[in-house]
């Protein structure tokens, strides 16, 4: 198991809870929970811990599981250890090129030195002037969670969030954060700008459109919370070469949570869940309880369906 984020610890804690003897547990940082405790650093998000702690308990209770820390593996260093089942959870990351939805096209600018993503923030860099400027395409929280770091950090500089959004974080809204997030904003004296787009990105201003309008905004450091991408090139490599695979005894290879696309972290930790219950089992696509329960049909007619699509492994 490669990536010790939510995916990685829920598929290990149920390989070795369905039996499995031996589950190598490899993570490059120097603790477990991947992204979801980088989050959990972030101004009012230390609740999210809880997803992090929980699991990193249950893998000390397990026999089966070694966890090891601060070892990140390379194409060949997984060929090498001779596994006979790989699976790939290392995650995803903030696309530094400003691609969003809105454009689906790198952003002017984006790769200069005074823009970062949320992941340069998270290990510690900060963008540096009395400007600053978040850019937010996502919606939910980190484009204000980004703004509120800076102004807490910084409270002698201007700080600026804008989102072609018609509201700061929209997706706050379905999860009753929004008002908590946006009063916090107000009170940091963030000052927030709706409905607007970042066109282009020049040493020290952005170039804002709303409509047909344009103006030009100061920034001397820019946060890109634009889109994010699957860290998927070791998975890739290891599936292009099924001769190599084969020859290293690997009968299985997966990918898992962000790594097989960039997801939310429910749906990361049952796509662990979900991998782990098929592995070496009946049930290739991991789905028959929950077919079950969405279709009424019973399992045996599901596991005859299910045999029919190919499995996700190679
Ligand atoms: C900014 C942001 C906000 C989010 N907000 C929410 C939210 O509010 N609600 C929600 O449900 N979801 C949210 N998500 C999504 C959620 O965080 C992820 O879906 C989830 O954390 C992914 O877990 P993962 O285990 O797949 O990957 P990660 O948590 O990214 O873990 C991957 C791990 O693999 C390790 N790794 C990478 N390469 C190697 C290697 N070669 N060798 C060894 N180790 C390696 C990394 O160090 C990392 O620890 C958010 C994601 C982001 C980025």
């Amino acid at each position: 198991m490669i990536g010790a984020g939510v995916a990685g610890m829920e598929c290990a804690i149920t390989l070795a809870n369905a039996g499995m003897r031996q589950v190598v547990l490899v993570e490059g940082g120097t603790t477990v929970g991947g992204h979801v405790a980088r989050i959990a650093q972030l101004p009012g998000l230390g609740e999210w811990r809880r997803l992090v702690a929980y699991r990193d308990r249950q893998l000390a209770q397990l026999d089966a599981v070694e966890v090891v820390v601060s070892t990140t593996l390379g194409s060949g260093d997984v060929l090498d250890r001779k596994a006979e089942v790989v699976v790939v959870a290392t995650g995803a990351y903030w696309s530094q090129d400003g691609v969003s939805h809105l454009t689906h096209e790198p952003l002017d600018g984006a790769r200069a030195g005074h823009v970062l993503t949320p992941d340069a923030l998270a290990e510690g860099r900060r963008p540096e002037g009395d400007n600053l400027l978040v850019y937010d395409c996502e919606g939910y929280f980190m484009g204000a969670a980004m703004a509120e770091l800076l102004a807490v950090e910084r409270p002698d500089a201007r700080i600026r969030l804008v989102t072609p959004f018609p509201v700061v974080g929209p997706f706050l809204d379905l999860t009753f954060e929004a008002d908590t997030a946006r009063r916090r904003l107000h009170a940091l004296d963030v000052q927030t700008i709706t409905g607007s787009e970042v066109r282009a990105i020049a040493a020290h201003s952005c170039e804002l459109w709303r409509f047909d309008q344009q103006e030009e905004i100061p920034a001397a450091g820019v946060v890109l919370v634009t889109s994010r991408r699957s860290h998927d090139d070791l998975y890739r490599e290891l599936r292009n070469d099924p001769d190599r695979l084969a020859q290293a005894g690997i009968e299985e290879l997966h990918a898992i949570g962000d790594c097989a696309s960039p997801r939310h972290i429910a749906e990361s930790i049952f796509d662990g869940h979900r991998i782990a219950r098929a592995i070496g089992g009946t049930d290739s696509n991991g789905f028959i309880r929950d077919l079950r329960i969405v279709t009424g049909r019973p399992a045996e007619a599901i596991e005859r369906a299910d045999s029919q699509i190919a499995p996700s492994a190679v």
